[in-house]
């Protein structure tokens, strides 16, 4: 039996991890879960699986209010470290959404664990520190993310990542598929959150819609697999039906396949040795109809500030991370339309913030003034 730390149970990823601990109640206890602070869902979540810890970011007073609970309610950083660093943790998975995610990525880093990675931003903004980091301590980071963790088991029984030739990475295109730029102008929030293929939180939602998702991807690739970012190619595949694609040096090409399920990517990153079942749609392959084509051209540049991002290093990840998460925010709050959402990365990108320091006080401080200067860009559109 496995304890598994839930960090941001509350949100898509972690619906997804509860149905797989669901269907293998012999094989994973939910030790403990945090969120921000949608508590009636943590209580639904406390009610169905009796973690013994919660921690609740946003609410000290539960934590003082608390005699009559089951379940041991913790809020603050000290308290997250300890729940991070609690022996009995078996398996972490970080699922928290955005740059709010790399705290709790920084802690796991350095426990020696299993860490299941839904979290792509911590590794954008600060995978020089985390890779490193985790190396360090032994840690062994599992993504989740389904892209990431189709190459993960296509390099499984390889010798690491010394026979491969490319690595294809696919993108389902979002919503607005073979629409330009110039289409989204008026494109109203609501078109933007249907994704056509998975049932996703918000943020990440515009993020496939933009297709800056995939450039997150690439960045988040290049650091996992610790490969140039010349290596990978971003395709974009409009059924989600293979998720990422390895070719090796004798011309062969392994892909991972299934249905648009995140439960099918967390079950393989939750196993050990033996496959976890879950029940999973299964793919009809003689109605198969898979196509690919082209990253579309008028989002090339920004590809290729995620392609800098992984040859520079240092901060730059953090830069481009910060001025997303602000213009998608403000996206989602109506200050600009969707279009405006790549200037504002595009002019914050250019503002040259800059520091080579990696730790995770100067990741913060490149954060926020990342934010502070890409708010100036949003002002510039109202
Ligand atoms: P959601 O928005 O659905 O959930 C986010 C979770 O994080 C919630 O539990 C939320 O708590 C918690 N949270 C938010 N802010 C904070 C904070 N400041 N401190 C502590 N907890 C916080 O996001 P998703 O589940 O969609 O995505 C989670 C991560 O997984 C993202 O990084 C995303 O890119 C990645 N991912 C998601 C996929 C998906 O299918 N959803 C696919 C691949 C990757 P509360 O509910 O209380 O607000
Ligand atoms: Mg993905």
């Amino acid at each position: 039996m496995k304890n598994i730390l839930l960090l941001g149970a509350t949100g898509s990823i972690g619906d997804s991890v509860l149905n797989v601990i669901s269907k293998n109640r012999d094989l994973f206890n939910l030790f403990g879960i945090s969120l921000n602070k949608n508590i009636s869902k943590s209580m639904k979540i406390t009610k169905e699986f009796s973690p013994k810890y919660v921690h609740v970011n946003e609410n000290e007073s539960l934590k003082t209010n608390q005699k009559n609970s089951s379940n041991i309610y913790l809020n603050g950083d000290e308290d997250l470290q300890h729940l991070i660093n609690d022996q009995e943790v078996d398996i972490i998975v970080c699922a928290i959404s955005g740059f709010a995610g790399l705290k709790a990525t920084y802690m796991s880093a350095q426990t020696g664990k299993k860490l299941l990675l839904a979290n792509k931003e911590s590794i954008v903004a600060g995978g020089d520190l985390i890779l490193p980091l985790a190396k360090k301590h032994n840690t062994e980071i599992v993504p989740i993310d389904s892209e990431h963790n189709a190459i993960f088991q296509c390099l499984a029984g390889e010798s690491g990542v010394e026979d491969v030739k490319k690595i294809t990475i696919t993108a389902s295109g979002g919503p607005f598929l073979n629409s330009s730029i110039s289409d989204l102008k008026k494109v109203r929030l609501q078109e933007a959150l249907n994704h056509p293929n998975w049932n996703m939180g918000s943020k990440i939602t515009i993020d496939s819609a933009t297709l800056v998702n995939k450039c997150l991807e690439l960045i988040e690739a290049r650091y996992l697999f610790d490969l140039d970012e010349k290596y990978f190619d971003l395709v974009v595949h409009p059924q989600s039906i293979i998720h990422s694609i390895v070719t090796y040096l004798d011309g062969s090409s392994i892909c991972q396949m299934s249905s648009p399920d995140m439960r099918v990517p967390i079950a393989h990153a939750l196993s050990d040795k033996r496959r976890v079942p879950i029940n999973f749609d299964s793919l009809n392959f003689s109605s198969l109809n898979l196509s690919f084509q082209e990253f579309p051209l008028d989002r090339m540049q920004v590809q290729n500030i995620a392609r800098e991002v992984c040859i520079s290093g240092s901060n730059l990840g953090t830069v481009f991370n910060a001025s997303n998460e602000i213009a998608v925010e403000s996206f989602i709050n109506g200050l600009i339309s969707f279009d405006k959402i790549y200037e504002v990365i595009y002019r914050t990108f250019d503002i040259n913030i800059m520091s080579k320091d990696i730790s995770i006080d100067s990741i913060n401080d490149i954060d926020k003034q990342t934010r502070i200067e890409a708010k100036k860009v949003v002002k510039s559109f109202i």
